[in-house]
């Protein structure tokens, strides 16, 4: 077999062999180069928000574009970061008063784990340990595959990870040993922070828990000192039904990660955003307490200014209401599954609907995902089950027709593949 020159993500090429070229976006829809319109469910791994290319977010990026290419950002600053800065400020969580910009989800992650330390070390305080939930996913790189589940994406990497204190998922009912665990954790006083993803593991497994266990880790860590860091990279801008999915628990965090739809999609950019206690340690005459971390792309000023445009949607835009829509049109197709056999645990967080189809465990999983991505994509969906967990996570610009055309994806292919495994 021939190999390809790119190498794609988290992509076995031998299994499969060719990949679809897209053309165009539109909307909710990839567009290929036979003209095909393939419905994007899954938002291109959850950054598009709006919608593919919204008007207003690419004229922004021309316009950027006329003025400006990437500018150091040491010594300098430009109108688009400043002003972005402001905006987010504005509408974060109350507390948050500094914003570090990065480029991905996984440096936004990076950068905060990097500010706890740096804030413990600062003080003169030895704190050291990072705690997550069981099912976590934060990213990529080593540092955050260290804060993540392990399992067969990071087995080669294993000995360089380093060791982290796991809460076990607070599932309905076990609430209180989550929150016990992390007591304990915190009573031994070395736990800098509580990494965690507010609301909804995602790449975990659209795995969804009460707003109260947050606001109860929050008292928790309050109480013994140690930061809270929202990973609100895939929750952020909408996704649960609020801007924030930290607001449902009424809890602000000391860091709160942005990434995926702080363009709306468009450009890629992160920031970590701080608390004035975390900045000042910090800030000192003294060199060595300088938060040492760059990337060459910080702030992008392109980018920045697609982020600026994109809160003016926000603002401008009924984009609440339409949330509102994709929700409302979920539960109305979510309610045909209902009592059927073929699904288990049927759930959903705002824009985004899960349901785990009844397969017996096993390696059969591994090998149906290429072909149910393979059936749903010759229906016309865009749709990458995690495991046996089919979901969907649309555009805010998707329809109800259009969901449902996705819901029928689901159905059909549900049963060409449990059928298979009978
Ligand atoms: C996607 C994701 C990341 C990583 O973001 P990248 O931009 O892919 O590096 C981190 N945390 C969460 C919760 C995510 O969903």
């Amino acid at each position: 077999m021939s190999r390809p020159t790119v190498w794609h993500p988290f992509t076995q090429h031998a299994l499969e062999p060719t990949m679809r070229r897209i053309a165009a976006t539109d909307g909710a829809y990839l567009i290929d180069e036979g003209g095909n319109r393939i419905l994007d469910a899954i938002s291109s791994w959850w950054v598009i928000t709006h919608g593919h290319r919204h008007p207003r977010i690419m004229a922004a990026i021309r316009a950027a574009t006329e003025a400006y290419d990437q500018i150091i950002f040491a010594e300098f600053s430009h109108e688009p970061a400043e002003q972005l800065a402001e905006g987010l400020i504005a509408i974060a969580p109350p507390g948050l008063k500094h914003v570090f910009y990065s480029d991905s989800g996984s440096t936004s992650v990076e950068v905060a784990v990097k500010m706890a330390l740096g804030y413990f070390h600062n003080r003169c305080e030895p704190r050291d340990r990072i705690v997550v939930v069981e099912g976590s996913y934060h990213g990529d790189t080593i540092g955050t595959m260290s804060t993540g589940e392990r399992g067969v994406f990071n087995a080669a990497y294993e000995p360089l990870l380093f060791g982290v204190d796991r809460l076990p998922f607070p599932a309905a009912g076990f609430e209180q040993e989550a929150l016990d665990r992390f007591e304990a954790y915190c009573r031994g006083g070395r736990v800098a922070a509580l990494l965690i993803e507010p609301l909804v593991l995602g790449a975990g497994g659209m795995k969804i828990y009460a707003p109260s266990v947050l606001a109860g880790l929050k008292d928790i860590a309050r109480r013994y000192g140690c930061l809270l860091i929202a990973d609100e990279v895939m929750t952020g801008w909408g996704r649960t039904g609020t801007m924030f999915a930290c607001e449902q628990a009424g809890i602000a965090p000391d860091i709160l990660c942005t990434s995926k739809g702080l363009t709306g999609g468009a450009v890629p950019l992160a920031a970590t955003l701080s608390t004035a206690e975390i900045f000042d340690a910090h800030w000192s005459t003294d060199r060595r307490k300088t938060f040492f971390h760059s990337s060459s792309y910080t702030a992008n000023p392109i980018a920045c200014a697609a982020a600026v445009a994109n809160l003016e949607v926000w603002r401008s835009e009924p984009v609440l209401e339409r949330i509102r829509d994709v929700e409302a049109a979920h539960r109305r197709h979510l309610a045909r599954f209902e009592g059927d056999p073929r699904f288990i645990d049927i759930r959903q967080a705002g824009t985004i609907a899960a349901l785990d189809l009844a397969v017996p465990a096993g390696g059969y999983l591994a090998e149906a995902g290429p072909r149910m991505r393979r059936l749903f994509r010759e229906r016309g969906v865009l749709i990458r089950p995690l495991g046996n967990v089919v979901y969907l996570m649309p555009p805010y610009c998707v329809t109800a027709q259009e969901l449902g055309h996705a819901y029928d994806a689901i159905d059909e292919v549900a049963t060409i593949v449990l059928e298979c495994t009978g």
